[in-house]
Parts: structure tokens; C-alpha cells; sequence
């Protein structure tokens, strides 16, 4: 039995009419990834607009995604477009490590779509060497230019730390995060009811964790002395949707 063409195949009457409109959409200057300045149109980044970026070119595009989001707005976005577009070949701009907060979507706070950058999700945004591996891979091999470790106020890991949580696995995990616990000075109460406490903590986690990165990946520390990348850090405020980048 014959299979109707479907119009949306890649290789029958849908690729080929959205082939047209990618190339109508480029004399019409409206191509661009989410990351891409002075574009009201997303689309996936293509390797040579993300090659002839910055790191700080790129920073600053997620700072103004971050503020996109803020203000209720975001980029036209089509993501079936985004996904036909990206489906041979992906060049994000930036690796991420986050926390697996449910309200911290690194994509959606900072108005970026399919394609833009790589994700490293973990509990506390802590490092370990499957986290560095996939951050080479991220950089070296797929070409990323910015290393952001992303913190957040109120984050859970960060108050179980703080109250020496116990449970399974977790225990391995939240012992990470209690160097950031020691190394933080405050002058208030340390504990994990008190929130500006438990986000002076995340914050320092996020500095130490960037440290920890330059020591324990000697690859990356390389490409960030070479000027290829930049390794930075920020703080996601879940009251005010504002993601604060340490440069
Ligand atoms: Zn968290």
C-alpha cells in the first residue's frame, strides 16, 4: 500500500515550500535564531550566525531574552519551524548548567527556542565529571561559546545543605553543595528558613561551582584563556523572573 505524501515531509512538497520561505524570509532580513540582535523573527541558529558571535555578543542576547520575558514578551516563534530547521545539524551558542527546578526553565526565561543552546540540569547546579564531559563536548567539539552556571533564589537543594538533609542518593549530592554552605559569610542567621541567607548560599555555589569548572576541566579552562569562551555565572530570582549575569 502506498503511503499518502505527507505535505510536511522533509524530502516531498514541505521541505521544499519551507526551503522557499526560509530563503523569502532571508531577503526579507527576518532570519534569525532567538539569540540573534535586532530580529523580531526566531529560527534556529545556523552555524554561521552563531560563529560570528561573541561570548559577550551572546551574554547580552540572553540578557535581553531575560528581559523579553520579564516584560511578557517574547520573539514569533514557530517551533515545528525551529525543529525542521535544526533536525540535520545543531549550533547552540551556549551550554547551561542549571538546576532542575520546575521554574527555572532556562529556555523559557530567557525567550530562546530549539537549538540554542545545551542544557545541564542538576539539582544545585553542582558539577561532576559527567557535567565537565558534556560541557567539552558542548564547546569543543559542537562549537559553543558561553558557559553560564545558573543559580536560583529559594532553591530546595540549597536550604537541604544548609539542614544537612538526608535521603538515598540525595545525601551524596546536597554534601556538594556544603563547601558553598561554609564559605559564605553572613552576618544574619544561618539557616535555611532564612531566605537571604539560603540565596547568599546558591550564589557562592554558583561561584564555586565556576572555580571548580577552571580546575577540574582543563579543556575548558584552556578555551577560556584562549578568549574562545567565557565561563560566567547568574542568579534566577523566582519573585521578580530576573536573571541577574555576574558579567
Ligand atoms: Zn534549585
Amino acid at each position: 500500500m502506498r503511503i499518502p505524501e505527507d505535505p510536511w515531509n522533509r524530502d516531498g512538497f514541505g521541505r521544499r515550500n519551507f526551503l522557499k520561505a526560509t530563503c523569502a524570509a532571508t531577503a526579507l532580513g527576518l532570519t534569525g535564531g532567538a539569540l540573534l540582535a535586532g530580529s523580531a523573527y526566531a529560527d534556529a541558529l545556523t552555524k554561521a550566525q552563531r560563529d560570528k558571535m561573541t561570548p559577550e555578543q551572546i551574554v547580552k542576547a540572553m540578557k535581553e531574552g531575560n528581559e523579553r520575558f520579564r516584560r511578557g514578551e517574547r520573539k514569533n516563534r514557530n517551533y515545528l519551524r525551529e525543529q525542521e530547521a535544526s533536525a540535520k545539524g545543531q549550533y547552540p551558542a551556549a551550554v547551561l548548567l542549571s538546576c532542575i527546578d520546575s521554574r527555572a526553565p532556562a529556555e523559557v526565561i530567557m525567550d530562546l527556542g530549539i537549538g540554542d543552546i545545551f542544557n545541564c540540569r542538576v539539582a544545585g547546579n553542582v558539577e561532576n565529571e559527567d557535567i565537565l564531559g558534556s560541557m567539552e563536548f558542548a564547546c569543543k567539539l559542537a562549537g559553543a561559546k558561553v558557559v553560564l552556571v545558573m543559580g536560583h533564589t529559594a532553591c530546595g537543594a540549597v536550604k537541604g545543605a544548609i539542614d544537612n538533609a538526608e535521603l538515598g542518593n540525595l545525601t551524596r549530592l546536597l554534601a556538594k553543595i556544603k563547601p558553598a554552605v561554609q564559605a559564605t559569610s553572613y552576618g544574619g542567621e544561618r539557616s535555611a528558613k532564612n531566605y537571604g541567607f539560603v540565596d547568599a548560599v546558591a550564589r557562592k555555589n554558583v561561584e564555586m561551582t565556576m572555580g571548580d569548572i577552571r580546575r577540574d576541566s582543563p579543556v575548558l579552562a584552556e578555551l577560556e584563556a584562549s578568549g574562545a569562551i567565557k565561563i560566567t555565572g547568574a542568579m534566577y530570582n523566582l519573585e521578580t523572573g530576573a536573571v541577574e549575569f555576574f558579567g
